[in-house]
């Protein structure tokens, strides 16, 4: 796989996704880990400083307005080549939100960060992953030729759905899992795979301690699935280890 993109590469799970794939023994070309605030993101600095494939770059999930740029600042780079692999990773998780609670506010952002940015976000990298795609048409649906992770969430899941509240993330991340599944029907024709992705619960500031897995646990999983991803999977809910889990 020759280029990945990850949004929310600062901290978590996305520079979990970093740190691990500079590690690997073939790392891929050219890896754009994204973040709000690069200035302040110091052990992704860090990775950066001894891994000249790592560019860093400013997104703010939210502000559609930048896409543009932060697209032809990917494209300069990367040229002809394409975005072989997008990772919508970026999330938020509105606190208290059962039905007493829940505010509007907690409603909109989840669903502007959660569903609005990855389905705007791949929008506007389109051209990139579809040059990706095309670039290895002669080879079957797979993440090395093009595809787009969204992270997804168990509590997304509208079936395993028994305990309530959490309306902004679990209404989000439903939103977020039919996008995937048109996104996917859209972009078959043009060979990129879409996927929706439970991480699994995760030991991260979003996930709490209690979490039963590490970040670097779940990140070698998600990788070890994602490289094994063909066109059966576009269009499916799995998990880390890539088990289906039910809408
Ligand atoms: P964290 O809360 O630990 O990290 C969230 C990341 O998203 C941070 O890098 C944060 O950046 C970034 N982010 C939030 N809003 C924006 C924005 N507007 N623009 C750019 N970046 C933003 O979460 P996790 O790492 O645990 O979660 C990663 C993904 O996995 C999320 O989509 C989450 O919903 C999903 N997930 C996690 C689970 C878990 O158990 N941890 C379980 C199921 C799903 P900043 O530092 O600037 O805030």
């Amino acid at each position: 796989m020759k280029s990945i993109l990850v949004t929310g590469s600062n901290r978590g799970i996305g520079f979990g996704l970093v740190k691990y794939l500079t590690l690997q023994p073939i790392s891929p070309q050219f890896l754009f880990a994204t973040c709000r605030h690069p200035t302040k993101a110091e052990a992704l600095q860090e990775i950066a400083e001894k891994h000249k494939n790592v560019h860093i770059l400013q997104l703010d999930v939210t502000d559609f307005e930048s896409f543009g740029s932060v697209v032809k600042n990917v494209e300069s780079i990367v040229q002809d080549e394409g975005l072989n692999l997008l990772f919508n990773n970026a999330g938020i998780s509105p606190k208290f939100t059962r039905i007493n609670l829940v505010k509007v506010e907690q409603m909109t952002s989840g669903f502007m960060t959660n569903a609005l940015a990855p389905l705007m976000l791949t929008k506007a990298f389109l051209p990139l992953l579809k040059k990706a795609a095309q670039n290895k048409s002669s080879e079957s649906f797979s993440a090395s030729r093009a595809a787009v992770i969204n992270f997804s969430s168990i509590l997304g899941s509208i079936a395993e759905n028994s305990s309530g509240g959490l309306y902004p993330y679990r209404a989000s991340k439903a939103a977020l899992n039919a996008i995937t599944r048109s996104m996917s029907v859209d972009l078959k024709s043009d060979g990129i795979i879409v996927t929706s992705m439970h991480p699994g619960w995760v030991k991260t500031e979003m996930g709490g301690r209690n979490a039963t897995m590490t970040v670097e646990e779940s990140v070698s999983n998600i990788i070890r699935t994602v490289l094994s991803l063909s066109e059966k999977h576009s269009g499916k809910f799995i998990q880390y280890d890539g088990k289906e889990v039910p809408w």
